[in-house]
C-alpha cells in the first residue's frame, strides 16, 4: 500500500524549511511523549502533570506573541502547531489552547505593560498556568450581552460575584481571566484573578464524555476582591473579549483539522490491515467511499485554515472569517471521526485503536468557543447585515 499521506494537496510544501522542521519537531515530540500516555489519562479523567516541563522545553507556548519571551512567530505556524497537537490528542491541544491562546492572549491584547511583563514570560515557560472564565452556568451562547457575573469598584478594590462554568485548566491554574459586567457602566471588564484570592472557589466538573484529560471547573466568586492592578486596562467592553475569541476560534479550527487528520490516518491504516472475506477491508468500494469522503473534507479544511491564517498574518482577519472556519472545520470533523469509527467496526469504539477518543472529543470542540449556531449567526450577520441572534 502507498504511504499514508493526509496532506493530499501537498499544502505543507508551502512552509519554509525552518517551519517544516519545527512542525516535524513538534510531531516527533507528540508521537514520543504524548501519544503513549493519553488513552490512560483520558480513561481516568486526569491531567498528566508530568508533561508540563516537557511541553515547556518544546517552546511553542505563546508562539505568536512578540516580546515577553515569546517566539513572535506567524499565525500560520501557530495553526500548524495546533493541528499537530489535535492530531495526537485534542485534550492536550485544548490545554495548550487555553494557556497560550485564551489566557495569554487576554493579557497580551488587553493587559498593561506591567501585567504582560509579570505574567507572559512565566506563562510562556508554563511555570504559571492560566485559565479563561467567560461562560456561566446560565449564560453560554449569550455571553456578549448577558453576563451575570458582576464587578463593582470599591475603595478596597474590585469586588466580583457570580459563577463561571466549564473553565478549562481552572482546577489547577495559578490565574484565571474572569470576565464580569461592571454594575456601574454595564460594560464587560476582564480581571486576572489569582487562585489564592479570597472568595475564589473552584470545583472540578466530573462525568464528561469528551476531552476528559482537560480539567474543567465550576468557579464561584463570592465577594472576591481583586486589586485595580489586576484589572486588564484594555478590556472595557465585550468587543475586547471578542478580539481574543477571534484569534482562539481560528486556533480551534486548526485543532479540528488535526483531530480529523488523526482519525483519518488511524482509520485508513486500520482498513489496510484488517481483513474480512479474505481481503483487506480497504479493498471494498463502500469502505473506499468513506475514506474518500473523509479525505475530501479534510483537504477542504486544510486549504481553508491555511488561507485563514494567511489573512491573520496579513492583519485582515475578521470575526466572520474565524467563525466560518470554526463552524466548517468542527462540523466536518464530526463527520470524519464518525466515518473513521464506522470503518473500524467494533474496534472503533475501543480507546486502544485511537479513534474512539477523537470521536468523543470532536463533540466538545464542536460546542466550545461558540456553538455552530452562534458562529453561523456571526457569519450570517456579516453577509446579510442583519443580526439574528435574538
Ligand atoms: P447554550 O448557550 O445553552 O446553547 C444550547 C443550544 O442552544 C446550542 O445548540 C446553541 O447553539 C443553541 N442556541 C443558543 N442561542 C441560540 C440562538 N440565538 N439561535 C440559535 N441557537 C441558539 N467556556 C469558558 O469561558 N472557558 C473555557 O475554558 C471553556 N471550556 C470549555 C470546555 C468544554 C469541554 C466545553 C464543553 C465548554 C467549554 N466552555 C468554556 C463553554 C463553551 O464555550 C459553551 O459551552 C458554549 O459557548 C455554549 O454554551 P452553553 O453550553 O451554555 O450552551
Amino acid at each position: 500500500a502507498p504511504e499514508i499521506d493526509a496532506d493530499f494537496y501537498n499544502i505543507e510544501a508551502k512552509l519554509s524549511a525552518d517551519d517544516r522542521n519545527l512542525q516535524l519537531k513538534v510531531r516527533g515530540f507528540l508521537e514520543r511523549e504524548i501519544k503513549p500516555i493519553v488513552n490512560k489519562y483520558w480513561l481516568h479523567d486526569e491531567f498528566p502533570f508530568e508533561i508540563i516541563p516537557k511541553l515547556a522545553e518544546l517552546n511553542v507556548c505563546g508562539y505568536v506573541y512578540k516580546g515577553y519571551g515569546c517566539a513572535g512567530g506567524t499565525s500560520l505556524m501557530d495553526g500548524i502547531i495546533a493541528a499537530e497537537f489535535g492530531r495526537i490528542d485534542p485534550s492536550i491541544a485544548t490545554f495548550l489552547g487555553v494557556q497560550s491562546g485564551l489566557a495569554m492572549g487576554s493579557i497580551y491584547m488587553c493587559g498593561s505593560e506591567e501585567q504582560k511583563n509579570e505574567w507572559l514570560p512565566q506563562m510562556q515557560r508554563l511555570e504559571k498556568i492560566g485559565a479563561f472564565g467567560l461562560t456561566e452556568p446560565e449564560v453560554g451562547s449569550a455571553t456578549a450581552g448577558g453576563l451575570t457575573t458582576t464587578c463593582r469598584k470599591t475603595a478596597e478594590g474590585w469586588v466580583l460575584n457570580g459563577q463561571k462554568k466549564w473553565i478549562g485548566n481552572s482546577t489547577f491554574s495559578d490565574i484565571t481571566i474572569i470576565w464580569a459586567r461592571d454594575v456601574d457602566d454595564n460594560q464587560v471588564k476582564g480581571f486576572i484573578v489569582r487562585k489564592d484570592n479570597p472568595g475564589f472557589m473552584v470545583e472540578k466538573i466530573k462525568g464528561k464524555m469528551a476531552l476528559r484529560i482537560v480539567q474543567n471547573g465550576l468557579i464561584t466568586l463570592t465577594d472576591c476582591l481583586v486589586q485595580e492592578s489586576d484589572r486588564l486596562p484594555l478590556a472595557n467592553s465585550f468587543k475586547d473579549t471578542a478580539k481574543v475569541l477571534q484569534m482562539t476560534r481560528a486556533g480551534v479550527a486548526w485543532m479540528a483539522v488535526g483531530c480529523a487528520r488523526g482519525a483519518y490516518e488511524n482509520a485508513l491504516d486500520y482498513t489496510l490491515k484488517r481483513k474480512q472475506f479474505g481481503k483487506p477491508i480497504a479493498s471494498f468500494q463502500l469502505i473506499q467511499n468513506h475514506l474518500v469522503e473523509m479525505l475530501s473534507n479534510l483537504t477542504a479544511m486544510q486549504t481553508l485554515v491555511f488561507r485563514l491564517s494567511e489573512l491573520q498574518d496579513e492583519g485582515k482577519l475578521k470575526d466572520e472569517h474565524a467563525s466560518l472556519a470554526k463552524v466548517f472545520c468542527t462540523l466536518r470533523t464530526r463527520d470524519i471521526v464518525s466515518r473513521a469509527r464506522e470503518v473500524m467496526g467494533g474496534n472503533g469504539i475501543l480507546l486502544e485503536y485511537n479513534v474512539a477518543r477523537f470521536l468523543a472529543d470532536a463533540e466538545a470542540i464542536y460546542s466550545y468557543e461558540g456553538t455552530k449556531e452562534i458562529n453561523s449567526l456571526i457569519v450570517g450577520r456579516s453577509i446579510t447585515g442583519i443580526s439574528a441572534f435574538v
